[in-house]
């Protein structure tokens, strides 16, 4: 069965870029949110990315408004019922997921596709809560949708053979590449990136070099198009703290421990660029 028609559930930063990334490959889009602002911004959000590929000549106006065109919004999830696969990018709350899940499982018709955008939660755990657990995935995409390449695809201990062939053809037609993970805490990306940009914190915190000096070597001696420090001023430094604590918990392992400065520089409040203070000033 080939996607025709997909559901995307939430509106915010992932929801909008997901929505924009189906309708651009041709698919029809319903996007659904709770709030009808989240909807209104998220729409927005399309069509000013939009704005700057027509102002690159890199697509047509009448382009953009036929992409524009094929997303429909609502506030109501009935509304994604004829969907062939709906991808839940909801608040990362495991309550608001798993209600949604299966409010969402019961509506679909029988062959449809489940799959959770979740960056920390358990697929497996997911795909339990659900009657159609063969046929519950993860998928996850990188912020910003639109220009990143990659799509993890998460398979839990559930997910049938069919599921993730259809939903790596999903991943192609979105013109991404994908690659395939077994369900573990972090996935593969974050589970090797933020311990990485721990150890950088560890590396400062023992005064062994300074941040513009650990960003440059990380740089010019790994190839890395920005170093760690300054990525994780970009994730914002909570996030980052939650996710190492989710590894620390999850494997009870010591090599997760978050570094102390990191649960200090967090505990005052300078969270990255969106604090305008991380390990970096931001005007
Ligand atoms: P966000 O806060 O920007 O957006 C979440 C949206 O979900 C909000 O608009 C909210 O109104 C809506 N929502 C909440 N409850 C709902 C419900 N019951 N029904 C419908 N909509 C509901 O969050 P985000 O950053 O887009 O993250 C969404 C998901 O994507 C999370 O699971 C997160 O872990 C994952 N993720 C985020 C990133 C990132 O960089 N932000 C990257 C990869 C994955």
């Amino acid at each position: 069965m080939t996607i025709h028609v997909v559901g995307v559930i939430g509106a915010g930063t992932m929801g909008n870029g997901i929505a924009q990334a189906c309708a651009a490959a041709g698919l029809a889009v319903t996007m659904v949110d709770i709030s009808e602002e989240a909807l209104k911004r998220g729409v927005a959000t399309i069509s000013s990315s939009l704005d700057r590929l027509v102002k690159k000549e890199k697509l047509s106006a009448a382009e953009k408004d036929s992409i524009l065109g094929r997303v429909k919004t609502s506030t109501q999830l009935a509304d994604i019922a004829n969907a062939d696969i709906v991808i839940e990018a909801a608040t990362e709350n495991e309550t608001i997921k798993l209600k949604l899940l299966r409010d969402i499982d019961g509506l679909l018709k029988p062959e449809a596709i489940l799959a959770s955008n979740t960056s920390s939660i358990s697929i497996t755990k997911l795909a339990a809560a659900v009657k159609r657990s063969s046929q519950f995935i993860g998928m996850h995409f990188f912020n910003p949708v639109p220009v990143m390449a990659l799509v993890e695809l998460i398979r839990g201990l559930q997910t049938s053979d069919e599921t993730h062939a259809r939903v790596e053809g999903l991943a192609k037609q979105l013109g991404k590449t994908s690659i395939t993970v077994r369900n573990n805490p972090g996935f593969a990306v974050n589970r090797i990136l933020c311990p990485m940009i721990n150890e950088a914190i560890f590396v400062l915190a023992e005064g062994l070099a300074s941040a513009e000096d650990i960003d440059a070597g990380m740089k010019l001696g790994c190839n890395q198009p920005i170093g760690p420090l300054a990525l994780a001023d970009m994730i914002g430094l909570d996030t980052l703290l939650a996710v190492l604590e989710v590894f620390y918990e999850g494997f009870n392992d010591s090599k997760y421990r978050p570094a102390p400065l990191l649960k200090e520089l967090v505990a005052a409040g300078y969270l990255g660029r969106k604090t305008g203070r991380g390990f970096y000033k931001y005007d």
